[in-house]
């Protein structure tokens, strides 16, 4: 059954297509519960789909009972693709998370080249350029999501779609040398180019995509865009913001605040550090703990003063390579415990869990320096949501040069490389060492950096007015 469904008059409508769905809906007691799911995408565009309207189209998991359209508001509809359990794994699984994701993350030992799974890709993208068209009339805006759905342009192209079409691309864009190993290469860029627009998070993932569609298809560019079957496709670096009034919000709530003091009180020790990644190989936290036992072995001043939280929130944790790195991770923690670890005293608190924001905000808050070391990493919100949390501005955060918000982030932050083990210690030393003053300079000139460049902004030069 269609649902019946308005939009707001005199406003262009959005059609938002990511794999990642805005809600979890529930059903209890006859009546549907919806839950809003997490993620910088999701906190960016659900607010603006709620005021202005328009349609999400995502996925629908396997088993999922109707309905696969929910009406959110009046103007709002959340439109899922449904998919079967061989789609899952082969195109979420397989494709998007075994080779698209270490491919463009640079772990070529990694990535699986499978055909199974590009014929499930292709598959996939295929549903939902479907179901696109099902909602689709002239005069929409299309913002198409990342690795997973890289056909869906050129596929709403070939449907007729004459509107404009962005393609926001999260992760990294690899350099030619990479991306030339990938079998379906060519598809995936032609199908990208699809768009008119395509946003990357930095210059240099900008840059490598140039590269590619020269080297590969042949294309040719200028430093306003690239030019491609008689079409002119722009691309263009807009990091993507956090909705930092938001995260300002979470800090000022008591609840919150009750909680970061009273767990500062309970860890009794002069310094605190803190970690949040899901628990991914592109995230680093194996390098981070090398790092942090590095420090305590030549700064044996600091044992019995210092502790660190880091929580590594599960992820994928059906493929093998996050099965590996999750028994690597435990066996460096347990190794640094029964090295330092004294009565009394923990020297790193590991929690595998998922946190939801409030409790990430009053960690956030009451931690001293935050340590951010991504082997690579598209761009790092958590970097960011750290600084919003900052709001007493005496916090310093660390932060891997590999991780694209390094390179707003580069003049407060201290900026190290992951791989350098000496190098992450030291700078959790300085942290540590730093006056109170250096301190707050830095995080005021971070804060103002993350303010100035939210998610608004994100948004408003990325799609140009979306309600225009
Ligand atoms: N996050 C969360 N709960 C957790 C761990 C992480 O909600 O237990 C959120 C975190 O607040 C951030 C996002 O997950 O908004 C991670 O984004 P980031 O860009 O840092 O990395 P990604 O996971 O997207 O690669």
């Amino acid at each position: 059954m269609q649902t019946t469904f308005s939009f707001k008059r005199n406003r262009m409508k959005l059609i938002v297509v990511s794999n990642r769905e805005p809600y979890k809906v529930e059903r209890a007691g006859g009546k549907l519960r919806l839950e809003k799911t997490v993620g910088g995408l999701v906190s960016a565009l659900e607010p603006v789909l709620r005021k202005n309207g328009g349609i999400w189209i995502c996925w629908g998991r396997k088993g999922q009972k109707n309905p696969f359209e929910t009406k959110i508001t009046e103007s709002f509809l959340m439109k899922q693709v449904s998919l079967t359990s061989r789609d899952v794994t082969e195109y979420y699984y397989g494709y998007a998370n075994e080779t698209l994701w270490p491919l463009c993350h640079m772990f070529l030992n990694r990535t699986r080249f499978d055909s199974k799974y590009w014929l499930g890709y292709r598959r996939v993208n295929r549903k939902f350029a479907k179901a696109v068209m099902e909602v689709y009339t002239p005069g929409s805006k299309v913002l198409v999501n990342d690795y997973h759905l890289a056909l869906v342009p050129a596929l709403l192209r070939e449907k007729g779609v004459e509107d404009p079409i962005h393609l926001f691309w999260h992760i990294p864009f690899p350099p030619y040398f990479m991306l030339r190993f990938l079998p379906n290469r060519r598809d995936i860029l032609e199908g990208m180019l699809g768009a008119d627009v395509i946003g990357f998070h930095t210059e240099h993932y900008v840059q490598n995509f140039r590269e590619c569609v020269r080297e590969i298809l042949g294309a040719v560019y200028d430093d306003f865009a690239i030019y491609w079957q008689g079409r002119k496709i722009r691309v263009v670096a807009v990091p993507i913001g956090i909705d930092s009034q938001r995260w300002s919000s979470l800090v000022s709530n008591p609840k919150v605040v009750r909680y970061a003091l009273s767990l500062r009180k309970k860890l009794s020790v002069e310094f605190v550090g803190i970690g949040v990644d899901r628990l991914d190989y592109t995230k680093g936290i194996e390098e981070k703990f090398k790092g942090l036992e590095r420090f305590f072995e030549k700064y044996p001043s600091f044992r019995g003063r210092v502790s660190f939280i880091q929580i590594a929130a599960p992820t994928r944790t059906k493929l093998e390579e996050y099965m590996d790195i999750k028994r690597r991770t435990d066996e460096i923690v347990g190794r640094i415990e029964g090295r330092f670890g004294e009565p009394g005293w923990v020297p790193i608190y590991y929690y595998y869990k998922n946190y939801g924001d409030e409790r990430l905000a009053s960690l956030y808050m009451m931690a001293d320096f935050a340590l951010v070391t991504p082997l690579i990493d598209g761009l790092n919100l958590v970097s960011k949501e750290y600084v919003m949390s900052k709001v007493d501005e005496d916090g310093v955060l660390i932060l891997s040069e590999f991780a694209g918000a390094s390179l707003q982030l580069r003049e407060g932050a201290l900026i190290v490389n992951p791989f350098d083990e000496d190098a992450v210690a030291e700078a959790i030393y300085s942290a540590l060492k730093m006056k109170k003053r250096e301190k707050r300079e830095r995080m005021k000139a971070l804060r103002k950096r993350v303010i100035e460049e939210d998610v608004h902004w994100w948004l408003k030069n990325f799609l140009e007015d979306v309600s225009a």
